[in-house]
């Protein structure tokens, strides 16, 4: 198998992966000799190029399309699902959507297809937007994109494979796809590949130009549209790619699953602010069990969290889990490996910030925060 036949058939692979479930409509096989044409030729950057063929070179395993695809599919996904185009509520095919959750079905060009653009009341502003696509393109932004870049695929000028081109073009033209690149680590002995937190935000911020749902330049502003949480977009991130990279492993709920979710991550208005976990309504003393594999790396007291413990899974040590207001410190000892599992401490009711006894769960990747309930629930979304 050469190298072009490789890539096809690990490309391929990657991008079943990444359809069905979640509505992405993959490219068809015949068209990924096309993908390798536009890496080649047209979109790795030269530094990205550059520090990729360093790592290919070390570690002579990942492609340089596994990785290109590894990384761009969730980076796609997140901006996606900020836009509010994947995984929209009603079903609507992602590259159909017109603004706002209308459908269109001709793809021989943008739809053009102007639709009044409503405050957060659902009243008319005045203004209208004709957003279409996965990528939410105005038509202006889209004709400017073809006009820019010569290359396109066969097929529908505003077909699946062309947004997704569209949208990477844009992206490499705000200065994000060397960022995001470049914050890229992969393993040396198991390959495996995580994205670092900041170079993710770095490029969220850059593209935060042309997408209105993404934190930094805040461009929605305008038009009524609400910027996502950097947290929230890390969590859809971090989803995408552990499926995407096949990260996905059976996790034990450390303090059972039976108890009762009192409390989701997020903005809480009572509390003015960030709700960094999820809480569990349970009785003092109850066992945290390990999760999976892994060590206790952090244990202490803080007046407000009370006694906590930070486990980190063999499995992907970028990822920590958090328990807080436990009942003392861990009861095993720092950095020891200990079996899925095994009593790692008890849920308490210690700290200042507590009202009845209840384990907080919180759960950070590279350091920053992801929805708890993706780790959690990591068993059952693939
Ligand atoms: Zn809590």
């Amino acid at each position: 198998m050469n190298r072009r036949d490789f890539l096809r058939t690990a490309t391929a692979a990657a991008l079943t992966v990444i359809g069905g479930k979640v509505a992405w409509r993959g490219y068809q096989d015949a068209q990924a000799p096309n993908i390798l044409d536009y890496l080649d030729r047209q979109l790795t950057p030269a530094a990205a190029a550059q520090t990729t063929a360093e790592k290919i070179s070390h570690y002579g395993k990942l492609s340089e399309g596994d990785i290109f695809w590894s990384v761009m599919w969730p980076y796609m996904y997140a901006v996606g699902r900020a836009e509010g185009t994947v995984g929209n509520s009603l079903g609507i095919d992602p590259y159909k959507v017109i603004y706002t959750y209308n459908q269109f079905d001709n793809f021989s060009d943008h739809p053009r297809r102007a639709h009044p653009i409503l405050d957060e009341n659902g009243q008319p502003t005045g203004k209208v937007s004709d957003a279409s696509g996965w990528p939410q393109f105005i038509s202006t932004t889209w004709d400017k994109t073809v006009a820019d870049n010569p290359f396109w695929y066969d097929g529908p000028a505003f077909g699946p494979a062309n947004q997704d081109l569209g949208f990477l073009y844009l992206h490499r033209d705000t200065g994000a796809h060397v960022a995001l690149m470049a914050g890229i680590q992969v393993e040396p002995l198991t390959q495996r590949l995580s994205v670092s937190y900041e170079a993710f935000i770095q490029a969220i911020s850059l593209d935060s130009q042309e997408w209105a749902s993404l934190p930094g330049a805040n461009i929605g502003a305008e038009t009524g549209q609400n910027t996502r949480p950097k947290w929230w977009l890390w969590t859809q991130f971090q989803w995408a790619l552990w499926r995407q990279m096949g990260y996905r492993r059976r996790i034990l709920h450390p303090i059972g699953a039976d108890k009762v979710l009192t409390s989701e991550m997020g903005y809480q208005a009572w509390r003015d602010g960030i709700h960094w976990g999820q809480d569990f309504s349970c009785t003092e003393g109850t066992a945290i069990l390990a999760p999976e594999a892994g060590s206790v790396t952090l244990t202490g007291y803080e007046p407000n969290g009370g006694y906590y413990l930070s486990f980190a899974p063999t499995a992907q040590p970028e990822l920590a889990v958090i328990f807080r207001h436990c009942q003392g410190k861990s009861i095993v000892a720092e950095g020891a490996p200990v079996e899925v599992g095994k009593p790692i401490g008890r849920t308490g009711n210690s700290g200042a910030s507590t009202t009845a006894p209840h384990a907080h769960i919180e759960v950070t990747v590279d350091g920053q925060h992801i929805d708890p309930h993706y780790y959690l629930g990591m068993s059952q979304w693939f």
